[in-house]
């Protein structure tokens, strides 16, 4: 089993376990089954408690975008300081990316993006721009499939594998980016792969809100009424479905950078705020 940072909940990168958290579920279920019916005997309870428990346990692991039933996953920084991440999903997106850029250059705060592969390359400048003001590159796949979640670990991989090379071709760096699933949907395949690749998974502590909503002020309020440091802020600049946009982002983010300066909070890449080495 992969081990912990303390503070940060980021599984650090060690020898690869000798059973997946899945299989560890399994077997945990077959035991505390065992044991049910062992102590009273067959009965509705004795199969019944830990049948619940098992599919309430796997309902968590898939739907839970922060849980860590399959694989460790980061939802958040250290809460002891004044840094907090925003990242932003589903982009790079010509007509919401630039302005996003432009109200983080203007606070002189720093963000991740997590790009889909195929629009990272093909919006070439764009890229380059995000890597040269200095923010991070986060995979969140090549296609970001809706039906990701139930391909298997092969299919997995390779979606995995190239929106990395999309990262390296604009870095030309080969640390691995930090990988957030499409709509933060975990599986016992993706789960095999991220161990395969020693991936960093990143969820997210505080949700703005932004894909239900295209009032710039609500969102920006969500998230300053929320904030506390070492959260890490999702937020969506572009969008998984051709044609369509998330144009209050745009707009949303300088009302949060502008509240969060007033906070004190410093807005940091979520490697820095996770104090990764890169
Ligand atoms: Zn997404």
């Amino acid at each position: 089993m992969s081990r912990r940072n303390a503070s940060t909940g980021v599984a650090e990168r060690g020898a690869l376990p000798m059973l997946s958290r899945a299989n560890l579920l399994v077997l945990a279920y077959g035991a505390a089954t065992a044991g049910a019916i062992g102590t009273v005997g067959f009965s509705a309870l004795s199969l019944g408690l830990p049948t619940g428990l098992f599919f309430a346990l796997l309902a968590d692991g898939i739907a839970r975008p922060g849980s860590s039933v399959f694989y460790p996953t980061v939802t958040h920084g250290p809460r002891d300081g004044e840094r907090v991440a925003l990242s932003f999903d589903d982009g790079p997106d010509p007509e919401v990316t630039p302005a996003v850029l432009d109200a983080l250059a203007k606070h002189g705060a720093h963000a991740t993006f997590f790009t889909i592969g195929q629009l990272l390359v093909a919006h070439p400048q764009l890229a380059r721009r995000i890597v040269v003001e200095g923010h991070e590159l986060g995979n969140h796949s090549w296609r970001h499939s809706r039906w990701q979640n139930f391909f298997g670990a092969g299919e997995q991989a390779r979606e995995i594998e190239r929106g990395a090379q999309a990262i390296a071709g604009v870095t030309g760096s080969q640390v691995k980016p930090l990988y957030r699933p499409p709509i933060g949907l975990k599986s016992p395949p993706l789960a095999r792969a991220a161990y395969q690749q020693q991936l960093t998974l990143v969820a997210w502590s505080l949700h703005s809100r932004d894909t239900r909503t295209a009032d710039p002020k609500r969102i920006a309020q969500r998230v300053l009424q929320r904030i506390r440091p070492g959260d890490i802020v999702l937020m969506h600049d572009g969008h998984d479905l051709p044609g369509r946009h998330r144009p209050a982002c745009a707009q949303a983010t300088p009302l949060i950078l502008q509240g969060l300066s007033e906070k004190g909070l410093q807005c940091v890449s979520v490697s820095e705020l996770l104090q990764l080495a890169r």
